[in-house]
């Protein structure tokens, strides 16, 4: 998954300028920097949920080209393979923790309700949420609804999975449940795009480490260099320091 020289503006402030980034398959890619620096826009590119104005996207036999536009149909056809989740859940409120991870499946890829139902428990005692299937999201902690919607994503048996802040809204112990998960996969090479806050856990995950500031990317290389004190950039070093 790539994608070249990528701009996006919001009116007359340029969010991303000339982005350009690879993002290997089986691997675990994680974007850090300060708040508003991009990174959101970034990741919300890599499912069309936001649409540069120019640049390119590479993703299997998608080949996109943003200054002719992107049709809905290639859309859609992206989001399948991607799976995207948010800082905040975005479970369906009024579906059970089951209903939630069939969705998709069953109105989307077309699955059967069994065979969907097979599934979703398989992942939910993954993600160790076996035992809730029959509750509803406002009975959940955050790291439970969280877990769910990681269930939810993998259901769609998706490419990459791509993870915005997926622990900025929960307490510590809440947290560690979630990354718990998420190392799991990264073990089994599901592909991913994390973005997190988390210096600990992204040293710990990460396979490539992207650095964003201001819309451009100051550093795209491996954890063991990014988190090295020989790190020549300063403006990392102190950013580091002041998120551990
Ligand atoms: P990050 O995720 O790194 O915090 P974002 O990608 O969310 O950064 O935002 C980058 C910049 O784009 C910020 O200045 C933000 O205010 C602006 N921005 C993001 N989304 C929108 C939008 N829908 N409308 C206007 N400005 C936006
Ligand atoms: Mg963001």
């Amino acid at each position: 998954m790539k994608l070249t020289k990528i701009n996006k503006s919001y009116g007359d402030k340029r969010v991303l300028k000339d982005v350009s980034l690879d993002f290997p398959a089986g691997k675990i890619t994680v974007m850090v920097g300060p708040s508003g620096s991009g990174k959101s826009t970034i990741l919300r590119s890599l499912n069309l949920l936001v649409t540069p104005e120019s640049g390119k996207f590479d993703f299997n036999n998608h080949h996109i080209d943003f200054s002719n536009g992107v049709s809905n149909k290639e859309k859609l056809a992206v989001r399948r393979e991607t799976g995207m989740v948010f800082q905040d859940y975005n479970l369906f409120p009024h579906k059970t923790v089951l209903g939630n991870v069939i969705e998709g499946p069953t109105q989307v890829l077309k699955m059967t309700s069994k065979e969907a139902q097979q599934r979703a428990k398989e992942l939910l005692t993954k993600v160790g949420m076996g035992d809730y299937s029959d509750a509803y999201p406002n009975e959940l902690s955050g790291g439970q609804a969280q877990r769910v919607a990681i269930a939810r994503a993998l259901a769609m048996k998706p490419q990459y999975v791509l993870l915005d802040e997926p622990t900025s809204a929960l307490d510590p112990e809440l947290e560690l449940s979630v990354l718990k998960v998420l190392l799991q996969l990264a073990k089994e090479k599901q592909s991913m795009v994390i973005v997190t806050h988390n210096m600990a856990f992204a040293k710990q995950v990460a396979n490539k480490i992207i650095f964003v500031e201001d819309g451009e990317i100051i550093y795209d290389g491996v954890p063991e260099e990014f988190f090295s004190s020989n790190n020549p950039n300063e403006r990392i070093k102190n950013f580091i320091a002041s998120m551990t």
